[in-house]
């Protein structure tokens, strides 16, 4: 017996897919053909939508899931149709966004490090990413930034001077990835995307950077959900069986779904 009360909702990268890897069909099988008969089934990622529909095997991806959710919700479909856009230069204005552009741009101008390439800041719907090396870097030149990083702390500061400079804005300015910094305004994390989640006894969120500082941490923490921590696309199946088995045997005893925690 199906149970629509209940949705799962998925983180993409390194929840559903590897690392910026597309979608496995035994995953896809098991969403649309095991889970979906059960489950709504729902996505939140932090990319673009076309990165989003990329990695998940193209645009049915829309209609196969009740929500998606691209750039943590600011775009947001439900049943196949778009329900919602919010941007970044609605929410700060021309001013304030060149402001913090051009800080940017001069930061990393008087910055020395080992390699700079292109695409110092990408401008997307939702969020400003900004990169010390620039997001054209090659594979290898993107892990050692990486390294370099750790050690020398190159976007922890970054982070501190724009919090230092920008302390008037409700801006939050979050290291993510392997080479550049998020910033957006304040609560537009993956529990935006809550508000348009409608209906359901419980809301299930499984994700793979839900530590503090990770994209998944508020969204994962919310009072709204129960969150499930996930190491890769695996152990997301395995623990959805897990929650799947959990109701069944809840719902042959007769009793009403409580909020449950996987491990
Ligand atoms: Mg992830």
């Amino acid at each position: 017996m199906a149970n629509k009360k209940i949705i799962c909702l998925f983180d993409v990268d390194g929840t559903l897919t590897t690392p910026r890897q597309v979608v496995k069909p035994d995953m896809e099988k098991f969403l649309l053909q095991t889970v979906r008969k059960e489950f709504d089934i729902a996505l939140v990622g932090g990319s673009d939508l076309v990165k989003i529909l990329e990695q998940m095997g193209g645009s049915d991806v829309v209609n196969n899931f009740k929500y998606v959710f691209a750039e943590n919700g600011l775009i947001a479909y439900r049943d196949g149709k778009q329900i919602a856009t919010e941007t970044i230069l609605d929410a700060l204005g021309e001013d304030q966004l060149q402001e913090l552009l051009n800080f940017c741009l001069r930061y990393i101008a008087d910055l020395k490090i080992p390699v700079k390439r292109g695409t110092f800041i990408e401008f997307r719907s939702g969020l400003i990413n900004v990169s010390p090396i620039g997001r054209n870097c090659s594979r290898d030149e993107r892990n050692a930034f990486n390294e370099y990083d750790k050690e020398n702390l190159i976007r922890p500061k970054f982070v501190q001077a724009l919090k230092k400079e920008f302390a008037h804005l409700p801006l939050t300015f979050s290291i993510g990835g392997q080479i550049s910094i998020d910033i957006f305004p304040n609560g537009w994390d993956k529990t935006y995307c809550l508000k348009y989640i409608e209906g359901y006894e419980e809301i299930h969120f499984f994700g793979d950077k839900t530590e503090a500082g990770g994209n998944d941490h508020e969204i994962y923490e919310s009072d709204l959900t129960i969150g499930h921590r996930v190491t890769s696309p695996e152990d997301t199946i395995r623990q959805v069986k897990m929650l799947m088995a959990l109701v069944k045997e809840k719902q042959s005893k007769g009793q009403l779904p409580v909020p449950m925690q996987c491990l």
